[in-house]
Formats: C-alpha cells, sequence, structure tokens
C-alpha cells in the first residue's frame, strides 16, 4: 500500500484549488470525491448531505452508479451513513456488510465493497453530512487515514455552510443546516421577542482552511498558546479572583487544560496533516463538541464546556480579534443567544436593540437574568444546543410566555407571531394613553400605582409605565451582580444616581436582602439545609452591623436635603426592627457631628413577609411608618411553599380563603393603627389578583412596570366598595366552599372590567 503521510497534505492542496475554482456546485463535488477516492487509494468516495427532513441524500459520489445520485438516500441513524450522522463518529470497517446496521442500496451497486470508512462532515458539533470512502479489499483504514478524510470533511462542511449546495437542492427541499429548529427551555423572562441571532461569543468562521507552510502554522498554534496560558495565569494572579471563588476553579482548569498535551499533540497533528492553525483548532473543538451533546453527566459535560471556551478562546488569540459584530452590523431586532454570560456583558450590547435573550444554562436567579429582566426582554434558559444549532443573522423568536426558542421558524409560524406581538403592542399603545389618567376607581378612590425596581435599566420604565414612584427598591441587585463587593462610596453614586433619575418621584429603598436564593458571590455563607429559612435578609444584616450600617450610610448621603424611604426585609421579631433603627441612629448621629446635611425627610418601614408578625400588627405598626407586605414570601411561609418549587408553588391559590383573610387582618391593622399599607410582590402586577387587593381595602400597591397599565386598566373600571361587600360576605361566610377566584371572575365579567 502507498505510503499517505504526505497523502493529507497533497489532496487538501489540490482540493483547495477545486475550491477556488469557478465550478458549479455539483460538478466541484464531483471533482472533490474523484480527488479524494484517488488520493486514497479507495475505488469509492461518496458524499452525503443531511437534508431538513432528517434523510441523508446521496450528493456526489465517485466509484458507485452516478445514477444513485439525488436519488439513494437513508434516514438518519439508518444504515452506516445514517448512523455515522447520528452519533457524529467515524466508522472504520475491514467487512461492512457484516455490520448490524448494514443497509443495502440496490441503485448504488456498493455491494461488492467491503471495507468502508465514513467520517461525519462536522460544523460546530452538528452532522450536516458524511463523508464515505469504499474499497473491494478487505483493509483496515489506518489511524491516520481517519485522521486525513476528517480533515478533509471539513472543507465539504464549508461548503455546506455557504449554501453553495441549495442550488443543487431539489425543489421544495432544505438541507438541514436550515431547518427550522424549536427548542423547549424554561422561561426566565415574559413576553415574545422577534429578531435575529447575535452569538454572544461569535464564532470565528475560518474560511482559510487549508496550510500553505506547515512549520509556520505550528509556530502560530505555539505561539497562540503561549498568549493563551500568560493570559489565563495573568487572570489568575488578579486580586479580584477571590482565593476559594468559582472563578478561580474555571481557571484553574483552564490552566489545566491549555497544558494538556493530549489536546496540543491532536492540534499539532491537524497541522501536519495540513490544516491551518484556527482550522485545526476548530476541527478539534468540533469533534469535541460532537461529544459533548451526547454526554449526559453534567460534571463531564461541564469540563468539555471548558475546553470549548477554551478552544473559542484560542481561536480568537489566532485570529487576532474578537468578530464581535460591529456597531452597523448589529441587528435593530437582535436576539442574544449565548452558553452563558455575564451581566456586565448583557449590559454591552446597545439596550434599545436587544429584543430578547437565549441561553443554553442559567437560572431565575442567574445575574444576567435578573439584568434581562430588569430590561424588560423575554429570557429563555435552559435552551439545549442553541448556540450549536444558531448561525449569527438566523432568524429567531423567543416566546418567553411559553418557554420556547424557534430557530429559522417556517413562514406561518413567524407570521402567527408577529400578529401575537402587534396585537401586544396595540394593548401596550392602549396602556400607554393611560399614563396621565389619575388612578381612580369607578367610586372614587384615589389608588397608588408604583413599580418595583432594582437597577438602573430599570428605571427609565417608571416614567413609561406612568408609576407613581419605586415602591420596592432592591437594594441587593447592586451586589448580586458585583462581582466584589460594592464600596460605601460606590454604593452612594448608585442611590444617588436612582433619585437622579425619579427626579422626586418617591423611592422605598428596601436594605440588603441576601440570602436564601439571592446568591452573592463573594459572601460566602455556610451551606444551609433550608435556605430560605436561614441567615437571610434582615438576619444577617444584624450579624453583620458594619454591612448595614456601610449602607444605611450611603443612603442617608444619597438623599440628603430630600426625602429617604427606607423599609427592612424578612422582619420576624419588632425587636429586630428596634435594633435596625439603632444603628440607623448612630448613622445619623455621626451624618450630624460631620456637619453633613441629612434627608429632610425620613421614613422608616417594614416589610411583612413572616407570618409570626401577624400576631405583632400592632406593635409592629406603632413602630414604623409603614408597612409593605411582601406577598411572594408571606405566601410561601403561610402556606408552606416553596415558591422557587414549580411542583408545589401554585398548588394552592394565593385567592384563596386563608390567604385573602390574611390580608384582610392586614388592612384593618393598617386602619386601627393609621399606618399606610402597601404590597410589593408579584400579586399585585395581575389585574385579577390586584382588583381583590382593592377590594380587601389596599389603597396602595407597587408592581412590575409591565403591570401597571393593565392595573390601572382594571381599576378604572371598578367599583371597590361594591366589591369590598362582595369579599367581605365570601370570607365572612365559614359554610360556603364556592371559589373566590371564580367570585371576582365573575365580579370582573359581570362589571365589565378588563382582568
Ligand atoms: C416579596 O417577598 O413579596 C417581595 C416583594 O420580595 P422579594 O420578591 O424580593 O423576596
Ligand atoms: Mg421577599
Amino acid at each position: 500500500m502507498r505510503d499517505l503521510s504526505a497523502g493529507p497534505r497533497v489532496l487538501l492542496k489540490r482540493l483547495r484549488e477545486l475550491m477556488a475554482e469557478p465550478l458549479e456546485p455539483q460538478e466541484r463535488l464531483d471533482r472533490i470525491v474523484r480527488q479524494i477516492a484517488q488520493n486514497m487509494v479507495a475505488e469509492v468516495c461518496s458524499v452525503y448531505v443531511l437534508r431538513s427532513d432528517g434523510v441523508l441524500e446521496l450528493y456526489a459520489t465517485e466509484g458507485l452508479n452516478k445514477t444513485a445520485v439525488h436519488l439513494a438516500q437513508l434516514k438518519m441513524g439508518q444504515g452506516l451513513v445514517g448512523t455515522i450522522a447520528a452519533s457524529a463518529r467515524p466508522l472504520n470497517l475491514s467487512d461492512a456488510q457484516s455490520h448490524p446496521a448494514f443497509t443495502y442500496l440496490p441503485e448504488t451497486g456498493e455491494e461488492i465493497y467491503h471495507s468502508f470508512l465514513g467520517v461525519p462532515i462536522l460544523r460546530t458539533g452538528r452532522a450536516l453530512g458524511v463523508l464515505v470512502v469504499q474499497n473491494k479489499a478487505q483493509r483496515n483504514y489506518r489511524e491516520d487515514e481517519v485522521e486525513a478524510l476528517e480533515t478533509t470533511a471539513m472543507v465539504l462542511a464549508e461548503m455546506v455552510a455557504t449554501g453553495e449546495l441549495k442550488k443543487i437542492t431539489k425543489p421544495g427541499l432544505e438541507l438541514d443546516l436550515s431547518r427550522p429548529v424549536t427548542i423547549e427551555g424554561n422561561s426566565y423572562g415574559e413576553g415574545i421577542g422577534l429578531g435575529y441571532v447575535v452569538l454572544h461569543e461569535p464564532r470565528i468562521v475560518v474560511t482559510n482552511l487549508l496550510n500553505e507552510d506547515t512549520e509556520h502554522e505550528l509556530q502560530r498554534l505555539a505561539e497562540a498558546l503561549g498568549s493563551l496560558r500568560i493570559s489565563i495565569d495573568d487572570m489568575l494572579s488578579r486580586r479580584d479572583v477571590s482565593m476559594e471563588g468559582e472563578h478561580r476553579a474555571v481557571l484553574e482548569t483552564y490552566r489545566m487544560f491549555a497544558h494538556d498535551r493530549g489536546w496540543v499533540r491532536k492540534l499539532e497533528e491537524a497541522i501536519r496533516n495540513g490544516l491551518t492553525a484556527e482550522a485545526a483548532v476548530e476541527r478539534v473543538q468540533s469533534e469535541t463538541k460532537a461529544r459533548m451533546i451526547r454526554l449526559t453527566d453534567p460534571y463531564l459535560r461541564e469540563r468539555m464546556h471548558d475546553f470549548d471556551d477554551l478552544a473559542n478562546r484560542l481561536l480568537r488569540q489566532l485570529s487576532g480579534y474578537g468578530a464581535k459584530l460591529s456597531a452597523a452590523d448589529f441587528p435593530n431586532d437582535a436576539i442574544v443567544v449565548a452558553r452563558a454570560m455575564g451581566a456586565a456583558e448583557l449590559l454591552d450590547y446597545p439596550r434599545e436593540n436587544v429584543r430578547g435573550l437565549v441561553l443554553e444554562e442559567g437560572a431565575v436567579t442567574s445575574h444576567v437574568v435578573i439584568v434581562a429582566r430588569a430590561m424588560g426582554i423575554p429570557v429563555v434558559g435552559q435552551a439545549a444546543g442553541a448556540v450549536a444549532l444558531a448561525e449569527n443573522r438566523d432568524a429567531i423568536i423567543v416566546d418567553g410566555d411559553d418557554a420556547k426558542v424557534h430557530l429559522r421558524p417556517m413562514a406561518d409560524l413567524q407570521r402567527a407571531y408577529e400578529e401575537k406581538v402587534r396585537f401586544r403592542a396595540r394593548r401596550q399603545a392602549q396602556f400607554r394613553a393611560l399614563r396621565d389618567v389619575e388612578p381612580l376607581t369607578k367610586d372614587g378612590k384615589r389608588i397608588t400605582l408604583q413599580m418595583n425596581a432594582g437597577l438602573l435599566v430599570d428605571l427609565p420604565h417608571l416614567n413609561e409605565a406612568g408609576a407613581e414612584g419605586i415602591g420596592l427598591f432592591r437594594t441587593e441587585l447592586q451586589f448580586m451582580i458585583a462581582s466584589t463587593m460594592p464600596k460605601a462610596e460606590e454604593q452612594e453614586a448608585f442611590y444617588r444616581n436612582v433619585m437622579k433619575q425619579t427626579a422626586g418621584k418617591p423611592v422605598t429603598f428596601r436594605t440588603l436582602d441576601i440570602g436564601g436564593d439571592k446568591v452573592v458571590p463573594y459572601f460566602r455563607a455556610a451551606e444551609e439545609e433550608n435556605p430560605a429559612l436561614g441567615w437571610r435578609a434582615i438576619r444577617l444584616s444584624l450579624d453583620r452591623p458594619g454591612l448595614l450600617r456601610t449602607q444605611f450610610r450611603a443612603m442617608l448621603r444619597a438623599t440628603a436635603g430630600a426625602e429617604l424611604k427606607m423599609m427592612l426585609p424578612m422582619v420576624t421579631e419588632v425587636a429586630e426592627l428596634k435594633s435596625a433603627r439603632e444603628l440607623l441612629q448612630k448613622e445619623i448621629e455621626r451624618q450630624s457631628k460631620l456637619g453633613e446635611q441629612l434627608p429632610r425627610k425620613l421614613q422608616f418601614g417594614a416589610m411583612l413577609e413572616v407570618p409570626a408578625l401577624l400576631w405583632q400588627l400592632d406593635e409592629l405598626m406603632a413602630e414604623v411608618d409603614f408597612v409593605s407586605v411582601g406577598s411572594n414570601d408571606l405566601f410561601q411561609f403561610a402556606m408552606a411553599v416553596d415558591r422557587g418549587n414549580a411542583r408545589v408553588s401554585e398548588r394552592f391559590d394565593i385567592l384563596g380563603r386563608p390567604f385573602l383573610r390574611i390580608l384582610r387582618e392586614i388592612v384593618r391593622a393598617g386602619e386601627r393603627n393609621n399606618t399606610p399599607v402597601t404590597l410589593c410582590g408579584e400579586m399585585a402586577s395581575k389585574p385579577l389578583s390586584a382588583m381583590a387587593l382593592l377590594g380587601l381595602g389596599f389603597r396602595s400597591v407597587s408592581m412590575s412596570p409591565t403591570a401597571v397599565g393593565p392595573v390601572k386598566a382594571m381599576l378604572l373600571a371598578l367599583d371597590a366598595g361594591r366589591l369590598n361587600e362582595l369579599l367581605e360576605a365570601a370570607l365572612d361566610d365559614v359554610k360556603s366552599d364556592t371559589s373566590i377566584r371564580q367570585l371576582l371572575v365573575d365580579f370582573a365579567a359581570a362589571n365589565g372590567i378588563p382582568v
């Protein structure tokens, strides 16, 4: 047998020439397979391309019956070719017919060939087709021949990806690359976004596949690896990577991989076979990805992801640029698609152009998700495979209501969504028209409508939504998206900025509510069995008085001369409030001693989230200037259902008798003590439950910005007095078990109230 060690180089050189020639696609493919067959001393060389209907169609062959081209086909997973595509792995067989998956296609005349070597045509881990060589004699293809064929397959992958083969694809059919895909994930942000894919970590498209000078490419690889290792060492030695933190663990893994001999050897081998350094990285990366997609062990997957990230970094080193889309190329309606990303990275995008976010990972509590929600864009997380399946500028729909991502949607689906979006826009316009209308119920009750916020990106919503102020400012969000603890000056500057942007409208700052599911990376407490019932919020603040005092100080200074309204989360006993107030008093005294200006007015409040407070209502109200019900937590603790556990969180109705009776007690205590009571949980964001609140006697609520319009539309049509009579009677009636939710729905329908 001929020595093939020089083979791949010669072959790739010939292929490069063929790619450059002005040929029709079929002609080019035919010549490519002939060239490969010749070079590999094979009697047969065939290319199968995967269509969007899951069929692998013979696109070109040397050696099999030419009449079978575009006729012979196999389903994904069927036959040897289908097996290779489905597994994204090569098959090297000395006697193909004895393989259990072998399927005989009579039109090809392939029965006389015994040995068979097939490799997947891969791009970013996806199989786009299969490349096969066959020989009559029984033989085993050597490792270097497998390697050579895999390298050659990259050239074909490029041809498929550039869309060149579309011209020779049968009318009405499409290649898999442009197949519509629907991915089911988790909804982390409601709404619908239509637009075009922007890959957060842009794939460096390697167009220069074949090398001219192996030594030069090896040298380039060595240099890029060197810089990569230095940059990782740099990151590791930076002060802000805490010694214990997860960042460090990830970087340590990167460092280990960057020195991994096996990986480097594979890269060098691919260059020796004729690829450029970039193409070599892409090849090895594609194989890793193909393997990664099928891994189920989460730990191994994570490690493979690390390898993938590292390969991306290396590609960027080699190509010398980040290949981020330039501002001019950035679509007006961008949907950012990422495996995972940092919150700050999302904020780097032009905000008005980003219409949605798709993450392969992420959780409701991920920082990037918090920021995306604050920006008001739909988010779908846990969207498996999204990055590999998407190409920059593909059409895409993010359905945050239904937790789905539609990639390259079919025309009718696209139209249906466009209609949905138009409908929403019309409704939004109707709500906007209500922006300056005074929130008076039909029977003349003045309702205060405020919104919840936590980041600067939230603040533009204040005027857009027509909210009267911010009823809940979650200060922990600033802490959650930072990589290190925000310093006193940073906190102060942040609050000052909030005050400036809200331009005189009231803001209720809530002190730090960390712990529980609100994780702050640089503030690690011991693992807790029940974090929701653990060391969190005011408990943590009182145990770390320095933290709380710093925050008080920042708030006092930022609101000097204006009104400071603050409240404390998760209060269980009135005594906790007293301790917090003492700390606040110390800060006030300190400020005045220093001759610094104090706020013109101070309002000190408590969140009512822990049921124990229900039996201290009068003491509580004597202690504070106002009370704000955190219905999310109060419901969780009252009903003993974890708010983050979808299996139980909706098990009991928030509009059921027990919870409404609790809320009624709170309203009555407020009236009795002349203490303003408001509610700032999700309950206020839904028109039907907001209507129930007004029926119970609440006159102030705070909700997500998008809810202000719908809630206002509801209350303008509501006779709160009549609903109050109805609700009081229903709650007093201990014999009836009729649903209060139904009663509310019927009331709204009978009175034309939009809920
Ligand atoms: C609540 O618990 O209802 C609340 C508003 O606070 P958070 O959702 O931030 O816990
Ligand atoms: Mg809460």
